[in-house]
């Protein structure tokens, strides 16, 4: 550090601090972007003297050497600093006429902006003084890298000092300030061996990065900071300020603790960490609050949310947390990142809470120079994805300086009025999990608003009467060259109640039914039913062993079986064939027993996580409600349907169901035929099909690979089962325009869908929404606490209407975890289902899938949960531990499972590999 004699004009050279050093790098980095512009802008009302003013300001620069610093880093190890002796008064005067001064403004500042500073050049900063008729439009910019906000106010404050005394024909004297260059040096000399210790306990067992960007994303992307405000009303601040006094702690801390819990909120964790900028001025060093240098240091506040802790010892426990951190903030941020032991290159948090505690306008000005300043703002330029600037007087203001490639306006506009709720909140909160986000308004939006729903259906009404309702002499069902009329179908389906009857069923009984695609199996359904019975699909090109649990696990004492489909000999029940040939006397015979809709209609299979699959029973009145719900969202029932789903899914229900109920003709391909797009294309072709539900990346297949005339009549695709890329809509939109197109989610354990989206024919977005509530149905996007999650959040899909069952096939514990009741105010209390599937809410009432909480996946339409896989694999005595992931790839086909093993014995390998071999594909 020495003051250079030889280069005239050269006052001192000396080190960035580390704080600088990081926005040097970054400047030289990004010498386009606004990062760290900074400008002041005010009105000074008064008959302002130029010759004065510009006086002052050339006294007040001649006091701080921060005024005139420059840079210089080319050809050095490290940047410095060069203080400058001298400077001209870098001060441009102008006169707008009163009529175009706004739009003059507008374009100066953001000129001024785009012109940036020169660094290397001449101290980075500069004034304009624009004459407006009566009054003045100040402007001053800077870079960040010379002073922060609080320097800002010294220097104001003292500008308008000097003038006023020579206005007044005083002299303005006051004591000379310390110069930055001893901060630096201070810093230099600082003893840092105590840093990393405290850093590494601070953020010890950090269970990862907080970041608002990861958790909401813009669905609009822009480029630059954009920067909005919310501005709290005298009587607010007054409330807000009063309780930080009750508490006794600040303001500041009070926002601090607002915050992370918007953050725990948003990132759903217990454990959020953001950065807090601190004044940096170390009380080490007197008079340092009279200083004009870069000082403010941003370190890593931690908070961890316990919802049952008394709010006021949570807010004291994180101002000491915050004082604490004190003693550590100018540890370099790169090495605060460092000890947190987070994975390279992933920042530690994106967002920044910075207190500005100074007035910048009315207080700036004495009475006695005859000015006034008003309609002062600072306008910032932050190089951190989300900044929120707190200005505290004369009322709180909630600014949000935010970088638009991450965030849109909505979002952050959310953001600031969730800040502003929980800040209000905390009055009334005994506990941390009492504080909420969600005003009354927004509650009502997301749990009545986007659920109202209700629509009257027949809710006494059982599946099999809407079928036998329909026209006789009508095709019921096609496959290969075999017809079904809804005559028929009747007819054959009272045989085999009469059949089950006999064998003395009772009404709700699991009936198994095992049987190909194929019209034995439309008559095995239909049959079952009208006996009373609960049908349980039974493919039979399933592993033996699994069709041995489910008949086991439903108890059925009665197989419905097609000709053919499994050997009779070996099987475990007794069996009931589905004749292919009428049989008028046994139909005649029949008695249609009484029974309700609460009747289990069908018992589905899914995948379970203990290793056991589980059985969903759904009545007769879910049956007949999802099946009627479709009237209230599709425009057309289907005249001719293709039944792509295997009955063992609950995708299947909507052909077959929506079909028979209301007339229409349903396409069965043969076993194995959606293998060959080809003939699926021709059979499709053949039937003039107008109805269709794939998986999307079988859908995927049909566009890529079958005739466009053979999709000709086609007028409505549904995707459902897996998530719908954008990429299948638009090749969907170019190659069949005149069909529409939905996507349909829901679990089985919600019979088949609970939200629809009818994917409009313009639609531009990255993600397709899976739309709102259908009819009945409604859906809750709740936090792990089960507290209702506001727009654009994502949280857990729970779903509550005439769809959900009752729960699990005799797995009460398995039901008493996932169907749960809902507690206000998150709703009215009602039975509701945890799906496990992540979703957020879009403005507009539709909801957006985000994946799954859990491990459950879902392979070629088939749900998994891979902890079953691992439960069988870790069941085999070679094996010690597994794991088993999802391998996806860009081709579907490719897509599987991998499982990586722990054998107990290396010998075994060979044997071992073996045994998995002859796991199910
Ligand atoms: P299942 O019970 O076999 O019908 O599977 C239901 C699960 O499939 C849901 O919980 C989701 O994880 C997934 N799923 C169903 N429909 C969709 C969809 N349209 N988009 C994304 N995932 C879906
Ligand atoms: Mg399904």
């Amino acid at each position: 550090m020495s003051a250079s004699t030889s280069n005239p004009n050269v006052e001192a050279i000396y080190p960035l601090t580390p704080g600088q050093e990081g926005m040097l790098f970054h400047a030289i980095d990004a010498p386009d972007s606004a990062s760290y512009f900074q400008q002041y802008v005010c009105m000074v009302r008064g008959a302002l003297d130029h010759d004065a003013f510009a006086h002052a300001w050339r006294q007040v620069i001649a006091r701080h050497g921060a005024l005139r610093t420059q840079f210089t880093w080319e050809k050095r190890d490290r940047p410095l600093q060069i203080v400058r002796q001298t400077l001209d008064l870098p001060l441009t005067h102008v006169e707008w006429a009163a009529h175009e001064a706004d739009a003059r403004l507008a374009a100066y500042l953001r000129d001024d902006q785009a012109r940036g500073f020169e660094l290397s050049k001449s101290p980075p900063m500069r004034l304009l003084l624009a004459r407006v008729g009566e009054a003045h439009t100040l402007v001053w910019s800077w870079h960040h890298l010379l002073m922060d906000g609080w320097s800002t106010y010294c220097v104001l404050r003292e500008v308008f000092a000097a003038y006023d005394a020579q206005i007044n024909g005083r002299v303005w004297s006051p004591p000379a300030p310390r110069p930055f260059r001893e901060f630096v040096q201070w810093l230099q000399a600082r003893d840092a061996t105590g840093d990393e210790a405290f850093w590494r306990a601070e953020l010890e067992g950090l269970a990862g990065p907080t970041t608002v960007a990861g958790a909401i994303r813009a669905r609009a992307p822009g480029s630059g900071h954009a920067q909005t405000v919310r501005i709290c009303d005298a009587g607010t601040t007054q409330v807000l300020k009063a309780f930080a006094q009750r508490q006794r702690v600040t303001l500041n801390t009070v926002v601090q603790a607002a915050w992370s819990l918007v953050l725990s909120r948003y990132c759903a964790s217990d454990d959020v960490v953001f950065g807090v900028t601190q004044s940096g001025r170390p009380a080490a060093l007197p008079g340092a609050e009279a200083m004009v240098g870069m000082f403010i240091a941003s370190a890593p506040l931690r908070a961890r949310i316990d919802a049952g802790q008394p709010l006021g010892a949570w807010l004291a426990d994180l101002q000491a947390r915050a004082a604490r951190m004190r003693e550590f903030e100018h540890t370099p941020l790169a090495r605060v990142q460092h000890w947190a032991s987070l994975p390279a290159g992933r920042a530690l948090f994106d967002s920044l809470l910075v207190f500005e505690n100074y007035p910048m306008d009315g207080a700036l000005a004495p009475a006695s120079s005859g000015l006034r300043i008003d309609e002062a703002r600072h306008i910032e330029q932050s190089n951190y994805p989300l900044a929120i600037i707190v200005v505290p007087a004369p009322t709180l203001q909630l600014f949000a300086v935010y970088d638009r490639a991450l965030f849109d306006a909505a979002t952050i506009d959310q953001l600031l009025r969730h800040l502003h709720t929980a800040l209000l909140s905390m009055q009334h909160a005994a506990t941390v999990g009492d504080v909420d986000l969600l005003d009354a308004a927004e509650r009502a939006q997301v749990r009545d608003e986007f659920n109202a729903t209700a629509r009257p259906w027949p809710q006494q009404a059982r599946a099999h009467d809407l079928i036998a309702a329909q026209p006789a002499d009508a095709i019921a069902a096609v496959y290969r060259d075999d017809s079904l009329s809804y005559g028929q179908l009747d007819a054959r389906a009272r045989a085999v109640a009469q059949a089950l009857r006999a064998h003395g069923l009772k009404t709700g009984e699991p009936v198994a039914l095992c049987a190909e695609r194929s019209l034995e199996m439309i008559v095995g359904i239909v049959g079952i039913l009208k006996a009373g019975g609960a049908y349980v699909p039974l493919d039979p090109a399933y592993p033996r062993e699994r069709l041995d649990f489910m008949l086991a696990d439903s108890g059925a004492r009665v197989t419905v079986m097609a000709p053919n489909a499994a050997d009779e000999s070996a099987w475990p029940t007794s069996v009931v064939y589905v004749s292919t040939a009428e049989s008028h006397q046994e139909a005649d015979a029949f008695e249609a027993p009484a029974f309700d809709s609460d009747t289990v209609a069908y018992l589905i299979y899914t995948s379970g996580s203990t290793g056991k699959p589980k059985g969903v029973p759904v009545q007769h009145r879910n049956l007949v409600h999802s099946t009627l719900a479709r009237e209230g969202v599709y425009e057309q029932a289907p005249g001719c349907f293709l039944l792509l789903s295997s009955f063992s899914f609950d995708s299947s229900i909507v052909g077959l169901f929506w079909t028979l109920c209301s007339g229409g003709k349903l396409v069965l391909p043969e076993p194995k035929q959606e293998q060959d797009i080809g003939a699926l294309a021709d059979l499709m072709g053949r039937h003039h099909v107008t109805h269709m539900l794939a998986l999307p990346s079988l859908y995927r297949l049909v566009l890529d690979y079958a005739e466009p005339a053979a999709l000709a009549a086609l007028r409505c695709v549904i995707v459902a089962g897996e998530a719908c890329t954008a990429d299948l809509v638009q090749r969907h939109t170019a190659l069949l325009p005149q069909a529409k197109l939905y996507n349909e989610y829901g679990p089985t354990e919600g019979t088949v869908w609970s939200t629809a989206y009818r994917v409009p024919s313009d639609f531009a977005g990255n993600i397709v929404p899976i739309g709102r509530p259908i009819p009945n149905m409604r859906n809750y996007v709740l936090d792990a606490r089960m507290r209702l999650q506001p727009v654009g959040v994502a949280g857990e899909l729970v779903i509550g209407g005439a769809g959900v069952v009752d729960g699990y096939w005799r797995r009460p514990e398995l039901t008493a975890e996932r169907f749960v009741t809902l507690a206000p105010p998150a709703g009215a209390a009602e039975p509701v289902y945890r799906t496990g599937d992540m979703a957020r809410w879009l403005p507009d009432g539709t909801l957006e899938f985000l994946g799954r909480i859990d491990n459950q996946i879902k392979l070629r339409g088939y749900r998994v949960e891979l902890e079953e896989i691992e439960g069988v694999l870790n069941a085999h005595p070679d094996v010690r531990e597994s794991v088993v992931v999802l391998r996806s790839q860009a081709r579907v086909d490719l897509t599987a499972l991998e499982a990586a093993l722990a054998a107990l014995d290396p010998a075994a390998r060979d044997a071992l590999l073996a045994d998995i071999e002859r796991l199910p594909q």
